[in-house]
């Protein structure tokens, strides 16, 4: 018996492009439906629903919901509150990506609680895709946004305790970083995706990791459906690992499939470093299907759809 993927082999070869609308067809799509990593995906979720439900747009979603860590200063891993870099500085990266393919993107961005409302607005006001630095935040608050102080007491006395013993070596384990990534289907079929974080805790100054980075820590395309990554960031970086879980989806995995690929890819190029950090990937169809997949045990997402918001532990490779 051919298997859906074994057809889209052949479409690709023999031309039989009515196979796409065919499997299409069979099956029913679940939409709305919006998707974040970690526990805090949660009440992202809500904010995103809120939208979602009333027939508003995934893209609206997506950053509604992400905005919600982001403004939570309890949240030592994404915008005010997180935890800093190796010299005290927070320092932000966020992209967004919508259903046209358009996308906006700021990294190393200090100052400003709501980065993935710069990206949206690099995404919408700007020709280019990604702002850095002290030009991100130029754009920013000339853009309206607040200049703002985001090391919370909690993180600089965390941050204080940690430079006492690890002597400025930024160390990648399971525990130091967290990243919000949603991706939702809206009413219209439309998905759009966005991520945000402060990163690795304690890295160098200036350290960029997946989450600005269009393909690596998301990627959305409008026929396939939207991926978003969380975890060492360099490692993702490496495999461009929400891209490929698009593409392997293309070929006709599955969400769950498609993101446990991309995790033995990982682990197959380096299996030594694989066993010491977690990286995660979280991924949604067209059709409203959803699945995901990580290093280690202890990853879970957030899930809200028609029959509720719940949290589900990802399945682990290690
Ligand atoms: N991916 C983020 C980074 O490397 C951190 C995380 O998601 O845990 O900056």
């Amino acid at each position: 018996m051919k298997t859906r993927r074994d057809f889209l082999k052949l479409s690709t070869f023999g031309g039989l492009l009515p196979v796409t609308n065919f499997f299409a067809e069979q099956k029913a799509v679940t939409k709305p439906i919006v998707l974040s990593t970690w526990n805090f995906g949660l009440q992202a979720n809500e904010a995103a629903w809120k939208i979602l439900s009333n027939g508003g747009t995934a893209l609206d979603a997506v950053e509604a919901g992400a905005k919600v860590p982001e403004g939570d200063p309890k949240e030592t891993s994404v915008g005010l509150g997180g935890l800093p870099d190796r010299d005290g500085h927070v320092t932000l990266d966020a992209c967004i990506m919508d259903e046209q393919g358009r996308c906006g993107s700021v990294a190393f961005l200090e100052h400003i609680v709501h980065p993935i409302s710069v990206a949206r607005m690099v995404m919408e006001k700007t020709p280019h895709v990604m702002l850095v630095g002290a030009g991100a935040l130029k754009f920013a608050l000339v853009n309206g946004f607040k200049k703002e102080r985001l090391l919370t007491k909690e993180s600089e006395k965390a941050w204080k305790e940690w430079t006492k013993k690890s002597a400025y070596k930024p160390i990648v384990n399971v525990e130091n970083h967290d990243t919000i990534g949603i991706i939702a289907l809206d009413v219209h079929g439309n998905l759009s995706g966005a991520c945000t974080t402060s990163g690795l805790a304690y890295k160098m100054h200036g350290r960029v990791g997946d989450s600005p980075i269009i393909g690596a820590g998301l990627y959305v395309d409008n026929e396939i459906g939207a991926a978003a990554a969380t975890g060492v960031g360099e490692e993702v970086i490496k495999i461009v690992g929400c891209h490929l879980v698009v593409e392997l989806m293309r070929q006709g995995n599955t969400p769950e499939q498609a993101c446990r690929l991309a995790v033995e890819r990982i682990v197959k190029r380096n299996p030594a470093k694989a066993k010491e950090i977690q990286v995660g990937f979280l991924a949604l169809n067209k059709n409203g299907e959803s699945g995901a997949f990580c290093l280690q045990s202890g990853f879970n997402y957030a899930k809200y759809d028609s029959t509720g918001n719940s949290l589900i532990d990802s399945k682990f490779k290690i």
